[in-house]
């Protein structure tokens, strides 16, 4: 064997490990901000439904109605939880809800932890005035996924200046509006018809025929009422 059919070999080796980790790095998403694999799954991980899918999660077809286990091959078995296991699934499930990554979760809840009053429901209040939020509860978008990538194309104003932040936070009084240029888009007035029978909560005053939604109040506990369970989020942070 001689030298140069060992260096190709070489060569042969480091590129397989490269492209060994770059697929596994792909596959696990570990460099990206938001998840961008199956959401039913995390729906069946959770065991209840996060409605990431809009229309289809009121429909025969949701995932989580036809399999309502964890999904994986042992997903049948599911075991009990520890204490421990019980606030880590309900600090992903938040998590899920609102589509965001660890590292920015934990930066809302110290957030809230620097602010007066009961933390987890600081928490929750935090979330909820998260522009994405907004546009999904106003009724802009069918689900929280479609309002991030709605505001992340550069598609709202707020208060008349550009916002394609998805984590901007907004503040009582201010004016979320679809901009002129993007008025026409089928996706937006498709969503706005869909979402026409949701109810708008009480701290959102929303103007359908001028596409704009007003900050009225901030939202309170009373407003969010998905079954979450906050204390456990504080909890498991608190360790
Ligand atoms: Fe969850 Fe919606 Fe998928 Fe049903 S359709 S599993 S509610 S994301």
């Amino acid at each position: 064997m001689g030298a140069g059919h060992l260096k190709e070999e070489e060569f042969k080796i480091s590129y397989y490990c490269i492209r060994f980790f770059i697929n596994f790095f792909d596959k696990e998403e570990v460099f990206l901000a938001r998840y961008i694999g199956a959401v039913c799954r995390l729906c069946r991980r959770e065991n209840m439904k996060l409605f990431l899918k809009g229309d289809r999660c009121q429909s025969s077809k949701c995932a989580f109605e036809k399999h309502g286990y964890s999904p994986g091959q042992h997903g049948q078995r599911r075991g009990k939880f520890s204490d421990y296991g019980v606030q880590l699934r309900e600090k992903q499930k938040v998590k899920r809800i609102y589509g965001m990554s660890e590292k920015q979760f934990r930066l809302f809840f110290y957030k809230a932890e620097r602010q007066k009053g009961i933390t987890g429901t600081n928490l929750l209040c935090l979330l909820e005035r998260r522009l994405d939020n907004v546009v999904y509860r106003a009724g802009f978008a069918i689900s929280r996924i479609q309002a991030r990538q709605m505001v992340a194309h550069d598609c709202f104003l707020v208060n008349g200046r550009k916002a394609n932040i998805p984590s901007f936070s907004v503040k009582i009084g201010d004016i979320v509006e679809v901009k002129e240029t993007k008025r026409k888009i089928g996706i937006i007035n498709e969503s706005m018809e869909t979402t026409a029978r949701r109810i708008v909560p009480g701290w959102i005053d929303f103007d359908k025929q001028n596409y704009k939604a007003i900050i009225k109040v901030l939202p309170n506990r009373e407003d969010i009422t998905t079954p979450i369970q906050e204390q456990l989020i504080v909890e498991l942070y608190s360790k």
